[in-house]
């Protein structure tokens, strides 16, 4: 068994942390929640808080990435000057697509994965499209590139989701995929299924689940198919939805509907799925969504980099979807500054502050995230989760003298000091225990884009 004493510990349905928590796990669970409280703390034993790990500053649960791209990590800092919109964006993400192999997607993978457990994410959903080789014919093993992403999040220390997109045409209008993007491809959403449902690679620290890339992607009438292999599967299923106001225009005028009501109508909404964005729903889409529990991903840095626009979170949330959130094109991977994100958008838009609690947003990134992935038993300090533990410091310039409760609004990826997945510490002191990060992410992106 391993103690850890923890100076504060957001525990589930808080609306803050709670003071001196012990916290023990066996196995990699948690086995054991006790608040210290002053009239408790004598009936604790002395000789078990001897034993226990003094963790400083705050300690959260597990911190959960559903929305990945690993490869995008590349593109940081070589897309954000000058002017373009996403689809000038986009060309240039296609570029480093181009490049990858099974073993310099691991190897970025891996670096990439490696910079997530340093911010405290200790799950992370990576919605997978790059699965041919680079002219569309599959490798030996159709799956090597997914392999690839297992052994990077193992290698890592990070659990993972592989969502295996499904991703057949450039348009709406069902134009073929060129160029880059036939690697993308699998022929049909058939093919697709067969090709995804053969992939069981081994681990415990993965699941699989499926993607529908969007509706620009995968043709309306293939959509129930994707949906089927999920739902027969079981595992989740998650879509980009309305990221752009141009794929609503584009959906409306080949449908006559918008992206949400297509794949509602289709089967592919519901408590098991999560849509990436939302940026642009008409209020119905908002209902229909709510009703259905649909699950929506938000990408706050990204839709922020990439001039899509700002969600109606709130409005969503209040409708009955669950939020969580990602990194997307990793231009910024830091969970906290996503949540704060959250409700500081809404502020702008609104001129007006005070829309998501503190508690809301920890959830978000949280015990949500890990739901949307399929991971019902992550995500909270509580007796039987898994013994994932992130803790903060609030002795950092930036959180000396930040209550506890504030830290979400103060703390950055960079005050993380330690990371527990299933027991295991990943991260002490601030640094990776197998992975050198800064090193990995400079080898691995020279490889790919070709410069220093
Ligand atoms: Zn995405």
């Amino acid at each position: 068994m391993t103690r850890w004493l923890t100076e504060y510990a957001w525990l589930p349905e808080h609306p803050e942390p709670t003071p001196d928590v012990l916290i023990e796990a066996t196995g990699g669970r948690i086995t054991g929640i006790t608040p210290l409280a002053a009239e408790s703390r004598p009936t604790a034993g002395v000789e078990v808080l001897a034993d226990a790990v003094r963790l400083p500053g705050l300690t959260l649960p597990g911190l959960a990435n559903t929305h990945s791209h690993a490869f995008h990590r590349a593109l940081r800092g070589r897309t954000h000057g000058g002017r373009g919109d996403f689809w000038t964006w986009r060309d240039r993400m296609y570029e480093v697509a181009t490049r990858l192999d099974p073993d310099s997607y691991l190897a970025l993978a891996r670096a990439a994965y490696a910079e997530m457990a340093l911010a405290g994410i200790t799950c992370v959903g990576e919605f997978h499209y790059l699965h041919h080789g680079p002219d569309g014919t599959p490798y030996a093993d159709p799956n090597a590139m997914g392999s690839a992403l297992v052994e990077a999040a193992a290698q890592a220390g990070i659990r993972l989701t592989l969502l295996d997109a499904c991703y057949l045409t450039a348009t709406v209008a069902g134009d073929p995929l060129v160029g880059p993007q036939r690697r993308f491809g699998d022929g049909d959403a058939h093919r697709w299924a067969e090709r995804a449902a053969a992939f069981a690679p081994t681990g415990a620290h993965l699941r699989v689940g499926a993607a529908i890339h969007s509706v620009r992607a995968v043709p309306a009438d293939q959509l129930a198919t994707v949906a089927a292999s999920a739902n027969d599967r079981d595992v989740p299923l998650h879509a980009h939805l309305s990221e752009q106001p141009a794929e609503n225009d584009a959906c409306r005028a080949e449908h006559g509907c918008t992206p949400t009501r297509l794949l509602a109508d289709r089967g592919a909404l519901g408590q098991h799925t999560t849509v990436v964005h939302a940026t642009h729903p008409t209020s119905s889409d908002i209902t229909v969504l709510g009703d259905s529990r649909t699950r929506v991903c938000l990408c706050p840095t990204t839709e922020r980099d990439l001039a899509d626009g700002i969600g109606p979170a709130r409005r969503m949330a209040n409708a009955g979807s669950a939020l969580s959130l990602g990194s997307d094109s990793h231009a910024v991977v830091d969970l906290f500054e996503e949540a704060r994100a959250v409700e500081l958008d809404e502020r702008l838009r609104t001129r007006q502050r005070g829309h998501f609690t503190a508690g809301e947003l920890v959830t978000a990134a949280t015990v949500a995230g890990h739901v949307a992935l399929g991971w019902g038993d992550a995500g909270r300090l509580a007796v039987g989760d898994r013994a994932d533990l992130v803790t903060v410091r609030l002795d950092s310039p930036r959180t000396a003298g930040v209550p506890a409760a504030g830290a979400f609004f103060a703390a950055t990826a960079a005050d993380v000091s330690q990371v527990v997945v299933d027991g295991q510490v990943v991260v002490r002191d601030g640094r990776h225990q197998m992975v050198d990060v800064p090193a990995e992410l400079a080898t691995s992106i020279a490889e790919v884009t070709g410069t220093p």
